[in-house]
C-alpha cells in the first residue's frame, strides 16, 4: 500500500545550519507513528516541511504517493497539524476560531457543528466555548488547537510534542481519541520525547539523529537493530542507537563538502 507520508532524501539548512541531511521515512497510513530523537535532531524541520510551513533544499516528500512539489496544495485537505507552540488569534472566541478553522477548509457547517460540539466536549472545553483565546490557559489553547486541526477530519493528523503541557486527563483523552482514529484507517504522526509514551502508544517509531534517520520499525525490530536484546524497552534502545549514531559520526566521518559546508555521514539508515 502507498505510505501515507514518505521522505526520501530531505535536506534541509538554516543558514548555514544543517538541519536535515538525508531524511528517508515511511509513515503507513493506519498507523501512530512516532518521531524521536535529542534536542536539535531536526524532527520540527521534517514536520514543518511535510505540512509545507518551510521548504526543503532537496529531496522529495510525498503524501498518500503525491509529490508535495508537484501539488502544493491539494494535499493540505488531508493533514491537520498542532505546532510545537501553539499560535492562536487573541481576539477570537474559541467557537469563532474553530468555525473560521473549517470554513477556510472548506468543511460544510454542519460538519463543522458536529465536530466542533463533539471535541470541545471530550477535551472538556464546553464552557470555554464564548470565551476569548486571550484568556484561556496555556494547556487549553492547545487543547483548542488539537480541536483546530481535527475539524476537517484529517486523514493524517500530525503534532509536534502533543502531551507537553496538557494535564494528565487531557493526555489520556488525546491517545484515546489517536487509538480510535487508526481504528477508522486514519494516521497519527507525533513528535515527543516521551519515550514510556511512545513505547505504549506507537505501533512505529523512527529515531533520527543529526538529520538522518538513524532506525525505524516497531519496538522488535529496533530492539534487533540496536541489540539490545528482546526485553529492552524504547529507552533502552533509543539510548543505544542514539549513543551508536555518535560513535559513528565521530570515528567513520565521511567528509562531503556541500555548497561550502563541511558535513559528516554516519552510515545508511536501515
Ligand atoms: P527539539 O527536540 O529541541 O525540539 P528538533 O529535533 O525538533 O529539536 P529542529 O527544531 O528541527 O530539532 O532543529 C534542527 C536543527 O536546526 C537544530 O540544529 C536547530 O538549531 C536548527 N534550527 C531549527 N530552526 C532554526 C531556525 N529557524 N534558524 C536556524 N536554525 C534552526
Amino acid at each position: 500500500m502507498t505510505p501515507i507520508v514518505e521522505l526520501i532524501d530531505v535536506w534541509k539548512s538554516y543558514d548555514g545550519v544543517q538541519a536535515l541531511r538525508g531524511m528517508n521515512l515511511e509513515v503507513r497510513r493506519g498507523e501512530i507513528f512516532g518521531l524521536l530523537g535529542p534536542n536539535g535532531a531536526g524532527k520540527t524541520t521534517t514536520l514543518k516541511i511535510i505540512v509545507g510551513l518551510l521548504r526543503m533544499d532537496r529531496g522529495i516528500v510525498k503524501i498518500n504517493g503525491i509529490d508535495i512539489r508537484e501539488e502544493p496544495y491539494e494535499y493540505k485537505r488531508l493533514i491537520g497539524y498542532v505546532p510545537e507552540s501553539v499560535s492562536l488569534p487573541d481576539y477570537l472566541t474559541v467557537e469563532e476560531l474553530l468555525v473560521y478553522s473549517g470554513k477556510i477548509r472548506g468543511v460544510p457547517m454542519m460538519h463543522i457543528k458536529e465536530r466542533m460540539d463533539y471535541f470541545v466536549k471530550i477535551f472538556e472545553l464546553e464552557d470555554k466555548r464564548r470565551t476569548l483565546i486571550a484568556s484561556l490557559s496555556s494547556g487549553m489553547r492547545q487543547k483548542v488547537a488539537i480541536v483546530s486541526a481535527l475539524i476537517n477530519d484529517p486523514d493524517l493528523l500530525i503534532l509536534d510534542e502533543p502531551f507537553i503541557g496538557i494535564d494528565p486527563m487531557g493526555q489520556h483523552i488525546l491517545k484515546e481519541m489517536f487509538g480510535e482514529r487508526v481504528k477508522d484507517g486514519k494516521t497519527v504522526f507525533i513528535s515527543t520525547h516521551m519515550l514510556d509514551t511512545a513505547e505504549r502508544l506507537c505501533d512505529r517509531v523512527a529515531v533520527i539523529h543529526r538529520g538522518q534517520n538513524v532506525a525505524s520499525g516497531d519496538l522488535k525490530d529496533l530492539q534487533r537493530l540496536s541489540r539490545t536484546g528482546e526485553d529492552a524497552t524504547l529507552e533502552e534502545v533509543f539510548l543505544r542507537l542514539i549513543e551508536e549514531a555518535k560513535e559513528m559520526s565521530m570515528e567513520k566521518p565521511i567528509k562531503e563538502e556541500r555548497k561550502g559546508f563541511s558535513i559528516f555521514f554516519r552510515r545508511d539508515a536501515p
